[in-house]
């Protein structure tokens, strides 16, 4: 059932590159709970695994004095959902988090590995591509940061070298400050079920008029994307009912949505269409704008 063939731990990030450069076949395991599912359906075999869940210093958010925020790969979902730095300052990011699965799978699975596993259901992706996002990986070779839309490959794939680790997400001041943002997962069930589609938006408002908006969807396509199209439309527009559902139909158009046995690609089309405009209405209230029906 779990043929683990190896098990190996590293307390810093250090330890894990080496294990990582010496044993290339090595699967990272944070949480487990991609990883071990895996194994048990099969998808996985003989591994050897390298945990890493024992690196402190990969835990936890902290802001740093230019108002990054930084997330460590290895902060749980719940605390992403408690955390008073983000909840004070990124509060979508606490709402994505507290969508994500139930409160036993929210106590171990970690934001690093929500990402790394490249799922387009991810349920921090949207947020984050919506947040401009930046991902600091580390080899024995050194450090990079790329932008999380640069990450996701395609369904399951991510642009992890060979012997790499993600460390740390960092999300800029410029990225979230004067935002107002809401996240909406729509599931068959209310609890613990992966998302049929899931629309972040981010927006800040200037006067009567949207200043900015950011769109980042999940499960309408093989990876998390944004809406480019409906963004530009948006930028300095008045914030009417007709804007609104103009920028929801214009979303559709960068979706590459299709069928599963969860949803057909019209019904998520019609989802895109209909959710971006209620996440946009919210957000705009929550940026201190009018209030739209
Ligand atoms: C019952 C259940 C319900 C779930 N519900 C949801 C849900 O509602 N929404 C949702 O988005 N997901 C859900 N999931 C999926 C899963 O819990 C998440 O994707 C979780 O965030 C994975 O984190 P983890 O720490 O457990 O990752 P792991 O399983 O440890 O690892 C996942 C992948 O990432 C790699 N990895 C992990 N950390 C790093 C790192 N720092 N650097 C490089 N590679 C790394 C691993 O090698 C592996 O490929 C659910 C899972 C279960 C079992």
């Amino acid at each position: 059932m779990y043929n683990i063939q190896g098990y190996f731990e590293a307390a810093t990030v250090e330890e894990a590159t080496a294990y990582l450069a010496a044993n290339p076949d090595l699967i990272i395991i944070a949480g487990g709970t991609d990883v071990l599912i895996k194994m048990h359906h099969g998808q996985i075999e003989k591994a050897r695994l390298l945990s890493i869940r024992g690196i402190k210093s990969l835990q936890g958010i902290r802001r740093l004095e230019d108002g990054t925020i930084v997330i460590g790969a290895l902060t749980t979902f719940t605390r992403v959902g408690d955390d008073p730095v983000i909840k004070a300052n990124i509060p979508v990011l606490a709402e994505a988090a507290l969508a994500m699965g139930g409160p036993q799978i929210r106590n171990v699975a970690t934001i690093g590995g929500n990402i790394c596993n490249g799922a387009t259901s991810a349920d921090s992706a949207s947020t984050l591509f919506a947040l401009n996002a930046r991902l600091q990986l580390q080899s024995r070779q050194g450090e990079r940061v790329v932008p999380i839309q640069e990450f996701y490959l395609g369904p399951g794939r991510v642009d992890l070298k060979p012997g790499e680790l993600l460390t740390e997400i960092l999300i800029s001041p410029g990225d979230y400050q004067s935002y107002g943002g809401h996240y909406i997962k729509f599931s068959m069930r209310k609890a613990m079920d992966i998302a049929t589609l899931g629309v972040a938006v981010l927006c800040r408002v200037q006067g009567g008029v949207l200043a900015d908006v950011r769109i980042g969807l999940g499960v309408a396509g093989p990876t998390p994307l944004r809406c480019n199209e409906a963004e530009d439309y948006a930028r300095g527009r008045a914030i009417t009912p007709e804007t609104i559902a103009e920028i929801g139909k214009l979303a559709v158009r960068s979706t590459k949505a299709r069928t599963s046995w969860r949803a057909s690609r019209e019904y998520r089309e019609h989802l895109v269409e209909e959710l971006t405009g209620r996440a946009l209405r919210v957000a705009v209230a929550r940026a201190g704008g009018i209030k739209i029906a």
